[in-house]
């Protein structure tokens, strides 16, 4: 049986991109009250390691995907953190014998473990995404695990960020009533300067959210301004 799952190939910046999630649910750190995920799929607050039994096919598909597609880079993009899945190493492994380079989404708090940031290590590129910049926001809107703070989020990615040689990508989000505040900016910029990401976007959430929690396109043009003039310090 295939346990992963994959969107169809697309084309972004000129390359093809194949993504692939390797969870049957959703298993995250956090639950956040705007999380894409269905929440039809069944949802698990963790950090730990699960048995999704034996993966011997699925990689097996994901190797002759590979060969078939021959993609430019693989997007490991789950249901929620990568890092539950203990095979995410041979995942890695499997892409990178076929000379394919491999982006990895997290919410970037686990990039402060050891045993986590050792496979983030090994990847191109790394996405870590800051959405609440105070933590009576963060425990609301993204009902993290218990002891989560937002300022261990930072600091997480930060001693993650100081040792990484690849592509790190922050992904902040400007989220109404949340963290679109003057106070919020300015912890997202000084975030921004701890963590001089080569790649910043700054997003607000998408549909079927947008229409409560969005903020309106002048407030994230702005917000964007300032956060990307951040990066030029
Ligand atoms: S961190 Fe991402 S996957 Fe996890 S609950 Fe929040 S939005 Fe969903």
């Amino acid at each position: 049986m295939n346990q992963f799952s994959y969107k169809p190939v697309y084309i972004e910046e000129g390359k093809k991109v194949l993504e692939v999630n390797l969870l049957p649910g959703k298993y995250c750190t956090f639950n956040c009250i705007f999380c894409p995920v269905s929440r039809s799929l069944p949802h698990e607050k963790t950090d730990v390691v699960h048995d999704f039994g034996d993966v011997t096919s699925a990689l097996a598909d994901l190797q002759k995907r590979l060969e078939v597609i021959k993609p430019d880079l693989v997007f490991i993009n789950c249901l929620g953190e990568a890092f539950v899945h203990p095979d995410l190493q041979k995942v890695i492994d499997t892409i990178h014998a076929c000379h394919v380079p491999v982006r990895l989404l997290s919410n970037g708090y686990l990039y402060g473990d050891a045993r986590c940031a050792a496979l983030a290590q090994q990847c191109e590129e790394v996405i870590g995404e800051l959405k609440m910049a105070n933590d009576a926001a963060f425990q609301k809107a993204q009902r993290p695990l218990a002891g989560y703070s937002v300022d261990q989020h930072v600091a997480n990615m930060a001693a993650f960020r100081r040792s990484y040689t690849g592509i790190f990508r922050l992904e902040i989000t400007l989220v109404k009533g949340y963290s679109d505040d003057a106070a919020s900016l300015d912890f997202f910029a000084r975030a921004v300067r701890a963590l001089q990401p080569q790649v910043l976007q700054v997003v607000t959430p998408e549909a079927p959210f947008d229409r409560v929690l969005g903020v309106d396109a002048a407030t994230l043009a702005e917000a964007d301004r300032r956060l990307q003039a951040e990066l030029a310090q």
